[in-house]
């Protein structure tokens, strides 16, 4: 069987490989301590369950909108007014499943052969993957632990080409929990007016932070708004990772293309989780008490990682990662194996040290 070109270059995600790794020892009792996947161990908030449950039991069963329907995006764009100050028509949303797929069919829209798209490193590992499958090509430009993962905006600047066609900014980021600082958005924004490129910004962590606040690059005036497109879901503010929804604000042509790709792929948002959605957004008392958790976890977590010999971690300052340098390890051998690479100390230590 020969499978498409496009499938040569595309992995897994390395990330939810581990995860079921991780899950399939544990299934035979092994009581490995799952760090692999972006998931909050709390529960959905009742109120959006509650609200799934009564549109399955009202009736709410059949397809709507591929783009999600008018009661989720008036959610949307209410609270983006409310939360961000910023003003989007009905056609200027669309509603996904998850911000995974807002971010897909941004790439499968808006990039093609010849295109780069600038990353900042450490990325979360599906947007090399996404770029390529359109055809396009990644650019990564390295940032630095001792620089709080901000980049060198020198360094972006001398990366940036013709072929630009997109930086995706992620902001409190996966994985390294930065929260870039204003200048650095400002200086990232001025550059895609300039050089007319569009910001792809991953907002999925916004309200997850402990320090200082992400300035989402949107609210820096109408010309970078213009050519910003703003994900955001409910997968990790809400825990609701299995629910399926995320969702995309940005100029109506981009959304439109979305949402025709979307209506010839998935169709809709599952519906019942649409109305569970509409419900939660932007209902976040809940949301402290978590953060105030997912604070003393990282503090216990980082302590405990910069404790051991060889290790180092920045403190993050947003979403619920800890990204540990291990380059002390590298090169160790450990019961005969070296340790050659991240991957490699990954699984020894899933199946030495559970
Ligand atoms: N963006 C980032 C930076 C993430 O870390 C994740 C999940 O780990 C996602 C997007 C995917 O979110 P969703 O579950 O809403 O597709």
């Amino acid at each position: 069987m020969k499978l498409a070109t496009r499938m040569l270059s595309l992995k897994e995600s390395p990330t939810l490989a581990t995860s079921a790794k991780v899950k399939k020892l544990n299934a035979e009792g092994k009581g490995v301590i799952n760090f692999a996947a972006g998931e909050p161990d709390f529960d959905t908030p009742d109120f959006a369950k509650e609200a799934a449950i009564k549109a399955i039991r009202d009736g709410h069963n059949g397809y709507t909108p591929a783009s999600g329907t008018p009661a989720i995006k008036k959610a949307v764009i209410d609270w983006v007014k409310k939360d961000l100050a910023l003003d989007y028509k009905p056609g200027e949303v669309i509603v996904s499943l998850g911000a995974k797929h807002s971010l897909y069919n941004i790439s499968q829209v808006l990039y093609e052969e010849g295109d780069e798209v600038i990353i900042f490193a450490p990325y979360w590992v599906t947007y090399p993957d996404q770029v390529m499958l359109a055809g396009a090509t990644p650019v990564i430009v390295d940032c630095r632990a001792e620089d709080g993962f901000n980049p060198d905006i020198k360094e972006l600047e001398s990366k940036i080409t013709d072929k630009t066609k997109a930086l995706i900014l992620n902001s409190p980021g996966n994985p390294s929990g930065a929260v870039y600082s204003d200048d650095t958005v400002k200086a990232i924004a001025e550059l895609a007016v300039k050089r007319d490129f569009i910001i792809v910004s991953d907002e999925c962590y916004d309200k997850i932070v402990y320090e200082g606040k992400p300035l989402s690059p949107a609210t820096l005036g109408d010309d970078v708004k213009s050519r910003t497109l703003l994900v955001n879901a409910w997968s990790k503010t809400y825990s609701m990772t299995g629910w399926r929804l995320g969702y995309t604000l940005g100029p109506a042509e981009i959304v439109k293309a979305m949402s025709n790709i979307q209506s010839q792929s998935t169709s809709n948002p599952v519906t019942p989780m649409q109305f569970g959605g509409a419900r939660a957004l932007g209902d976040l008392d809940f949301l402290a008490e978590r953060v105030a958790e997912f604070k003393k976890r990282r503090d216990v977590m980082v302590a405990a990682l910069n404790g051991l010999d060889g290790v180092s971690c920045i403190m993050p300052k947003g979403a619920f990662y800890a990204f540990p340098d291990f380059g002390g390890w590298i090169g160790k051998t450990y019961k005969g194996e070296k340790i050659n690479d991240d991957a490699q100390l990954t699984n020894m230590l899933i199946d030495h040290a559970r």
